[in-house]
């Protein structure tokens, strides 16, 4: 059993008093991320400043045999930083600089708590944006975000997917606390201004990993010039087909610089109405008009009306700053989650309308996803806040999750969910075996993200 009391001034004499806490009540509020999940409480929160205090962590962690939790802007929704076990939770909140704006190369390095929203802000300044694809509102990081591979609204193929080539390099510090730089900036004496060099593409190792790799202390990420021509259109399309027709049409004629993915969302109550919104964007007033004059005529075409705007503009201008509303709705869950192929959104959509709604009943759960150029990002997703209904609504959507993914769906968010990650160990692909291998050899005890994507038998 490890002294506690021992380890808090292990701490203390890395970062001094005033950046640990082992008091309840300042951890009770680490105890839940955006989910249903279970209240876990850390043993001792620490706010460090640098990474040379973080790899002194990472030796009292090894040191101990205690776990090490990651926590980004925590808006994340799949128990994915909440301490599986007792242990250290990492508050990366005072990391949060624009470190680099530079303009020759169209980069701009950040520290990993850097928000969107602040990152946006400064790029703005000198007339460049990143183009920010996600929905979590103002507290989300670049770092949570990258670590965890979002996507969303404003992806694209061209712009603002983290999994693209967006991401040029990556500072990570591993379980054993040595410093790796990806991609040019692992070569000492060159900059930060290429992805792949120099072997294989390390930051892509990284990607989406959840932090079971390695801490992210520094990100370098292009940037483009911000765009100053936008048309915002909503429409509702009369089948799911014409849904899938249009996004195979968007992919083909209107191409993936110039819009991003379709917002897909179809309500419980009105499981036949499909109400999608789009953000047209581009450098020059004559290509959006263009782009725009080519969706009005599919959508008449495929015999869709055009919808209000105000709710497009008024979801799209809030993506960084806040949509309220959204977090103020109570625990979100989103399942039967993952990428697909665009004809595949009718195989989800197919388990939503008849396993989800007619055959249990639970009408609380809409459909919707973004239809991204070239591939889709699909989800069930229900908010609530009746805590008494939490238990019911993770075993159903475990069982509604084994069903999709026996499908063509690649599941999204792993985190600590049980049912999930069940599933994803049960699938004992090379892919997986690779990734145990990779884990087993970084961090041999398994401190960093302990119970988080692979379930810790798996590892033993
Ligand atoms: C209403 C709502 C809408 C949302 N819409 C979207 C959406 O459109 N698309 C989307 O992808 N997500 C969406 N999300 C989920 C969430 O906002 C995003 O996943 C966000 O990117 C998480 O960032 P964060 O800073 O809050 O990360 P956290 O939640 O703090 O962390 C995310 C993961 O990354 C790990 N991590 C954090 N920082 C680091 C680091 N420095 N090094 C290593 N690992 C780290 C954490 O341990 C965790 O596993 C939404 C959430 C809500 C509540």
């Amino acid at each position: 059993m490890v002294d506690s009391k021992k380890i808090t001034k292990s701490l203390v004499d890395v970062v001094g008093p005033t950046r640990v806490t082992d008091k309840d009540f300042d951890l009770v509020s680490y105890g839940r991320d955006l989910s249903p999940a279970k209240q876990k409480l850390p043993t001792h929160v620490v706010l460090p400043e640098t990474r040379e205090e973080i790899q002194e962590i990472l030796a009292i962690a090894n040191k101990h045999n205690v776990p090490v939790y990651i926590r980004g802007g925590g808006t994340s929704h799949w128990d994915a930083f909440l301490p599986q076990e007792p242990g250290i939770m990492l508050d990366l909140g005072r990391m949060n600089k624009v470190l680099e704006i530079n303009e020759r190369d169209l980069v701009v390095t950040v520290q990993p708590n850097c928000t969107w929203a602040k990152m946006d802000k400064e790029l703005r300044k000198k007339g460049l944006t990143y183009l920010c694809s996600e929905a979590g509102g103002p507290a989300m990081t670049v770092g949570g975000s990258v670590m965890k591979a979002g996507g969303g609204p404003h992806s694209t193929a061209k712009f603002g997917f983290h999994g693209n080539q967006d991401v040029i390099t990556l500072e990570m510090v591993l379980p054993n606390g040595d410093i790796v730089q990806t991609g040019s900036a692992a070569w000492p004496s060159a900059g930060k201004f290429e992805r792949q060099c120099l072997g294989p593409d390390l930051a892509g190792m990284f990607l989406g990993a959840e932090g079971i790799l390695g801490i992210c202390t520094e990100l370098t990420l292009r940037v483009r010039p911000a765009v100053d021509f936008r048309e915002r259109m909503s429409a509702i399309l009369p089948t799911l087909d014409d849904v899938v027709e249009f996004g195979h049409f968007i992919n083909r004629h209107v191409g993936d610089e110039y819009l991003q993915g379709i917002y897909l969302w179809v309500a419980p109550d009105n499981p036949d109405l499909f109400f999608i919104m789009m953000d047209i964007f581009g450098y020059e007033a004559e290509i959006v008009e263009h782009r725009k004059k080519k969706i009005l005529e599919k959508i008449a075409e495929l015999g869709g009306e055009m919808a209000d705007r105000a709710p497009v503009d008024d979801y799209y201008d809030r993506i960084l700053t806040g949509l309220t509303d959204l977090f103020t709705a109570g625990v979100w869950h989103f399942f039967g989650a993952g990428s697909l192929r665009i004809d595949d959104i009718k195989f989800l959509y197919k388990i939503w309308r008849e396993e989800l709604l007619e055959k249990r009943g639970y009408t609380k759960a809409g459909f919707g996803g973004q239809v991204l150029p070239r591939r889709s990002l699909a989800f069930m997703v229900t908010n609530y806040k009746e805590p008494e209904e939490w238990e019911g609504l993770v075993k159903m959507a475990d069982a509604i999750d084994e069903l999709t993914l026996k499908g063509p769906v690649v599941p999204y968010g792993v985190g600590g969910r049980d049912g999930l990650r069940q599933i994803v160990a049960s699938h004992d692909t090379g892919y997986y075996r690779l990734l145990k291998t990779l884990k087993k050899t970084l961090d041999p005890k398994n401190i960093l993200q302990r119970g988080i994507f692979i379930p810790e038998e798996e590892l033993r």
